[in-house]
């Protein structure tokens, strides 16, 4: 399963933009300045557009690691990516490393601008994995980050049309009729419950500008100011014969037939994983 991830991680010390903190490739470590961080926040604060965050904050963090014009590269080399797009981030990070507090600020502030748009979660993913600099574990306990406003949008505002409404009772009578059909405690009921709680929460934190329309069975569509649109669905579990060597799939009339051409399916009386007259198990999935 797919599922958007809007929140904002505290701590990266892990992963593809952790620093190797020695070999012959490791980057050139920088402690940005208060000033530094502050250019940085200013620089997300005004951005009126996703591009512009992006270009204007990683320009900025550029300007603070990289060595002063005249004195030449001594990191990775290759400031620009050109002048094909325009809108595309023109500054490469990767030869350089800064403290991990520095980079969980620069982050958040970052993905906190970008929640305006509903970007948090792609913003945030292509931050780490591609455009900040490496990290590394703070090395003076002295290093105290500036006090800077938080980013994040104050409200979220979510509307959501009688069709979502409608949508959503008829989820939460779906969840009704597993658990009562299977029992609380059932697989068929704790693994629908909890992606349906897991998703609602996607919903309710990561998305602070969003309409929420009625999608298909059991599901919802969102979309948000920024642009982005995701879908979430309820996928049920195909209804399968149980006896060994039998690969027929039981249809909603009980008819049998093949899942493929080459699938062995049992002339017997076939012995459906959960009853025709049952409820369907599933997950809910997300869906872009
Ligand atoms: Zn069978």
């Amino acid at each position: 399963m797919t599922t958007p991830r809007p929140t904002h991680p505290t701590s990266s010390t892990s992963g593809p933009n952790s620093a190797a903190s020695n070999g012959p490739t490791a980057p050139v470590r920088r402690v940005l300045t208060d000033d530094d961080l502050r250019a940085i926040h200013a620089a997300a604060s005004a951005a009126t557009s996703p591009a512009q965050l992006l270009r204007d904050t990683l320009a900025a963090l550029g300007s603070a690691v990289r060595p002063p014009t005249g004195r030449g590269s001594d990191a990775s080399g290759d400031d620009s990516t050109g002048d094909a797009d325009p809108s595309a981030p023109s500054v490469n990070l990767s030869g350089y490393a800064i403290p991990i507090s520095q980079w969980n600020a620069i982050f958040n502030m970052i993905t906190g601008r970008a929640g305006l748009w509903g970007l948090a979660a792609e913003i945030g993913l292509d931050l780490a994995t591609n455009l900040l600099p490496a990290s590394y574990d703070d090395p003076d306990p002295r290093l105290v980050l500036p006090a800077l406003t938080d980013l994040r949008p104050t409200e979220h505002h979510l509307r959501l049309t009688h069709s979502a409404i409608e949508a959503i009772a008829e989820c939460r009578a779906h969840l009704w009729r597993l658990s009562s059909h299977y029992h609380p405690a059932s697989p068929a009921y704790r693994q629908a419950a909890d992606s349906w709680n897991e998703l609602l929460t996607v919903l309710l934190t990561g998305y602070p500008d969003a309409r929420v329309t009625g999608y298909g069975n059991l599901g919802l569509l969102v979309e948000s100011a920024g642009g982005t649109a995701w879908a979430l669905t309820y996928r049920p579990k195909a209804r399968r014969c149980t006896t060994s060597g039998c690969h027929a799939v039981i249809d909603d009339d009980a008819t049998a037939h093949a899942p493929r051409p080459d699938a062995p399916v049992l002339d017997h009386h076939h012995v459906p994983s959960y009853p025709v007259d049952g409820p369907a198990p599933g997950q809910w999935t997300v869906i872009y």
